[in-house]
């Protein structure tokens, strides 16, 4: 079975539909579902489209030694056409596992939720 990165369902109906611009997230952690499934398959044109333009880097590319290894969602919020997710995303990296955890911003804009910017914890 084709289990999507981000370790909710398959990819064919979890996070598939969203790289392939069939469907839109349709919550901020949905994004960031989709968004991590796209780092683990270096998906850098589905990052480059789901990050707002004012804090989207000029490559988007994801690093290459880093192998992604899970995701846990621990928390997210709506208010609005902002929203914000906390998650862990654990990796294998040239220098062993290591986890990065973060607090995510999102907003809606032109009715897509786009991710802003976070703080690593
Ligand atoms: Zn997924």
């Amino acid at each position: 079975m084709d289990v999507c990165p981000c370790g909710s369902g398959t990819y064919a109906t979890c996070c598939g539909p969203l790289h392939r611009g069939e469907r839109d997230a349709a919550t901020p952690e949905e994004l960031m579902r989709s968004r991590y499934s796209a780092f683990s398959k270096g998906d850098r044109f589905y990052l480059a489209r789901t990050w707002h333009p004012r804090t989207r880097p000029d490559d988007v590319s994801a690093d290459p030694s880093i192998r992604w290894a899970g995701l846990t969602i621990l928390g997210s919020a709506v208010d609005g056409d902002t929203g914000t997710v906390d998650f862990v995303a654990r990796y294998e990296g040239p220098d062993g596992p290591g986890e990065l955890r973060e607090h995510s911003r999102f907003v809606r804009r032109g009715g897509r939720w786009v991710y802003v910017d976070g703080d690593v914890a």
